[in-house]
């Protein structure tokens, strides 16, 4: 057992942390009022490798997995949950294809994916469903060599750029099951509602997508016909490892955010940080922040087992990230909530950054798939 960062993971480390210092912190209100990321900021990802980071290099990633991925993850959602939620959508779509996807679907997307110019997205969530996949009413019907897929998905994230969606349907050929298709976003039949208005994560939109017969190849099929629920549960837990470190930057963030407040704040000429109330929710915070960073790195390593095939226990792994989302979600919530309270009033004001840490942590908790059905899935893994 050995808690150290690698040489090369430190040095991974430190490249997100200066890249987001330097390029994302300056900017990181701007995107909360504009409600969107610079373009500048994504192609500098791309740049140092990012948006193909636990990817193998034969198809243009990084090759260094998901661990990788998780201290990157971390650093750039300190600084800004928008860019880390565009960065882990960006990840939960290309999850789905590079484990299910055919050689020829991997030869298609994934060296534009890597190199940042596709951003894919995942779209699962219906206007009656957010929860339960029984209840899709997106369908699929077939003409000849092409699937013609109508439906409407609600809060899609990175649905305006361009890239692969991976969209989930009832397929009645599949004796009603759920079969996954690639569609092209912007393809004929594909629009778009305004973004939906949002207490958090500006600079994320989501959207409705309405798909009008949306027509694909049939050589867009993800997996099998029928397979799309195996496809959903797994790509949804590649998923939580990016909200999970979302979380987890937004507990760092309310951390230092904390920490910089109560020595700066002065009450009688001395900083803040001699009470012992304040000195309480700094203990509060660390433990907060050392707990959830050691789940986080770890269920990176865990994913890497499965895409390397290593482990075939899918169940375990959904288990695994289920209970590290739910945990990472709820304690960064907490955290904020915390460290608001060292800031007091101050912090209620656009002045001080944990203003906005606080309206994006509570996204945390309420997307894929939203705290207790987390605590459900582990428990029923262990409950048998
Ligand atoms: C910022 C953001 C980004 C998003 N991005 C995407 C995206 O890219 N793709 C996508 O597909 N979706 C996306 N979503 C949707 C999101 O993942 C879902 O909204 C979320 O999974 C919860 O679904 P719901 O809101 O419909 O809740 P519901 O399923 O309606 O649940 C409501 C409540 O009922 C409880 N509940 C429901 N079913 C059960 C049950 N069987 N047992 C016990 N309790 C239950 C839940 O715990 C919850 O408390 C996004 C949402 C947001 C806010």
């Amino acid at each position: 057992m050995d808690f150290n960062l690698t040489e090369e993971q430190q040095l991974i480390q430190e490249s997100a942390r200066e890249f987001a210092t330097k390029m994302i912190a300056p900017l990181a209100h701007q995107i909360d009022v504009e409600d969107k990321v610079p373009g500048e900021i994504l192609d500098g990802m791309a740049e140092l490798g990012f948006m193909g980071i636990p990817f193998e290099e034969k198809y243009g990633g990084s090759g260094l997995g998901y661990e990788y991925y998780v201290l990157v993850q971390e650093q750039i959602s300190r600084f800004s949950s928008a860019v880390g939620t565009v960065f882990t959508v960006h990840m939960l779509g290309a999850d789905a294809i590079v484990i299910f996807g055919t050689e020829e679907q991997k030869d298609k997307y994934f060296p534009r994916i890597c190199n940042g110019e596709l951003h894919p997205s995942f779209a699962f969530t219906e206007p009656e469903t957010g929860s339960d996949p029984k209840q899709l009413a997106t369908t699929v019907t077939y003409d000849g060599d092409f699937a013609v897929i109508n439906g409407t998905k609600r809060f899609i994230s990175a649905a305006a750029y361009e890239g692969p969606m991976v969209v989930f349907c009832k397929d009645p050929e599949a004796g009603g099951g759920v079969s996954a298709y690639i569609v092209d976003k912007f393809c004929p039949g594909y629009s778009l509602s305004p973004p939906w208005e949002k207490i958090g994560g500006h600079g994320s939109p989501v959207y409705d997508v309405y798909l009008r017969d949306v027509r694909v190849p049939v050589s867009n099929l993800l997996g099998q016909r029928g397979q799309g629920f195996d496809i959903l549960l797994l790509g949804i837990a590649f998923g939580k490892i990016g909200t999970s470190a979302i979380a987890l930057g937004g507990i760092l963030a309310a951390y230092e955010e904390a920490l910089k407040y109560a020595k700066e704040k002065l009450h009688r000429g001395k900083p803040i940080a001699k009470f012992q109330a304040i000195q309480l929710k700094i203990g509060h915070l660390a433990a907060k922040y050392h707990s959830t960073r050691w789940m986080c790195y770890r269920l990176g390593v865990l994913a890497n087992d499965i895409l390397s095939k290593r482990s075939s226990n899918w169940g375990k792994f959904e288990a695994e990230a289920a209970l590290v989302k739910g945990y990472a979600s709820d304690t960064a919530v907490e955290a904020a909530r915390l460290s608001m309270d060292v800031h007091a009033s101050y912090g209620l004001t656009k002045d001080f950054p944990i203003e906005r840490i606080y309206r994006d942590v509570i996204i945390c908790p309420q997307i894929e798939g939203v705290s207790d059905m987390q605590r459900i899935i582990f428990a029923n893994s262990v409950l048998g």
